[in-house]
């Protein structure tokens, strides 16, 4: 078993409370399952955890929804013990580390940076997309270009030792062959709320371990890995890129809760979709997360251990997401 596994099994034991079906959630649970409060911040993984505090901090300053997604998730880029996010993460099958990122807010304003290399907050670089230039998306050496015309500082590239262990291992026996499988992903999306009902997101990612040189996955395509719309409400995903682009996923979540669905119901829709589009389905695991204008949330994925962080202003909670199998 996987260090990741054995860490989401743990975390599946920790967990606070268990997410209930939105029939289930009518019947049995807090009122708050359903009514959100406001600001509501929420975000994948056991990662999340410690991102939503920083956000939630970083929101009590400043009171800035989309500061407060950006500094949540910096969070997740500095954890050296994370090896799906940041510069420590796992490198592509040439042992190069390349990251992807996006940020949006609800008033339709975007950026995103992919296949870039040795800049610390890929976030970060995404908001300047977002806020200095006319595009919407840079890659790439353009991407490291700008992190450098912007001051950022360019980082040595090398391997942290774990991924450089990793790395090593998974070279023994591979054959050059990036992996699929439900364990091999954990990017870090964070979506929120404030007290307005303004919404924003952010997304993070090293990317699929040992992919291919220049692959780039869902994060920080806009609609795939983020989408997010004041008039309706944002979504953003984790696991296999590939499978979340097909759907468009987070666009496909947020146009079916602005036909109605609640953000569970939408959750589950897409992930219906999303089965119904991939052959490999035993081999990929996608988990996706919403949030309606009013401050409801919901969650699910493909398969079982997939699991999210709920922050508001006096609580922070894990919570496992149902699944479809
Ligand atoms: N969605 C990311 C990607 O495909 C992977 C992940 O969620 O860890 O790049």
């Amino acid at each position: 078993m996987s260090e990741r596994r054995k860490f989401i099994k743990k975390s599946i034991l920790g967990s606070a409370i268990f997410l209930p079906s939105v029939a289930n959630a009518f019947k049995n649970s807090p009122k708050e399952i359903l009514i959100g409060e406001k600001p509501l911040i929420l975000s994948t993984w056991n990662h999340g955890l410690p991102a939503n505090a920083a956000a939630i901090s970083k929101y009590k300053e400043t009171g800035s929804i989309l500061d407060a997604m950006e500094t949540g998730v910096m969070d997740t880029e500095l954890d050296l013990s994370n090896l799906s996010v940041g510069l420590q993460g796992l490198p592509d099958r040439e042992g190069i580390t390349t990251l992807d990122a996006s940020i949006m807010t609800g008033d339709g304003s975007c950026g995103s940076v992919a296949f870039v290399r040795q800049v610390k907050h890929p976030i970060s670089l995404a908001r300047v997309v977002m806020e200095k230039t006319p595009h919407v998306m840079i890659v790439g050496e353009g991407a490291r270009q700008l992190a450098i015309a912007e001051g950022f500082p360019i980082e040595k590239e090398e391997l942290s030792p774990n991924a450089k262990a990793a790395y090593e291992k998974w070279k023994i026996n591979s054959k050059y062959k990036p992996i699929i499988n439900i364990e091999n992903h954990d990017t870090i999306g964070m979506i929120g709320i404030d007290s307005n009902g303004n919404l924003a997101g952010s997304c993070t990612t090293s990317g699929l371990a040992y992919k291919m040189h220049g692959r780039v996955g869902d994060s920080p395509i806009i609609g795939a890995g983020l989408y997010v719309d004041n008039e309706v409400g944002a979504a953003t995903a984790t696991g296999l890129g590939e499978s979340i682009i097909k759907i468009c996923g987070s666009f496909l979540i947020v146009e079916l809760m602005r036909q109605g669905r609640t953000p569970q119901e939408a959750c589950e829709e897409a992930v219906k979709r999303l089965i119904s589009k991939n052959d490999n389905i035993n081999d990929l695991q996608a988990g996706f997360l919403a949030i309606n204008k009013d401050g409801e949330f919901g969650a699910y994925a493909v398969h079982p251990g997939f699991n999210f962080a709920k922050g508001t202003l006096s609580s922070n909670i894990m919570i496992d997401s149902k699944s479809h199998f």
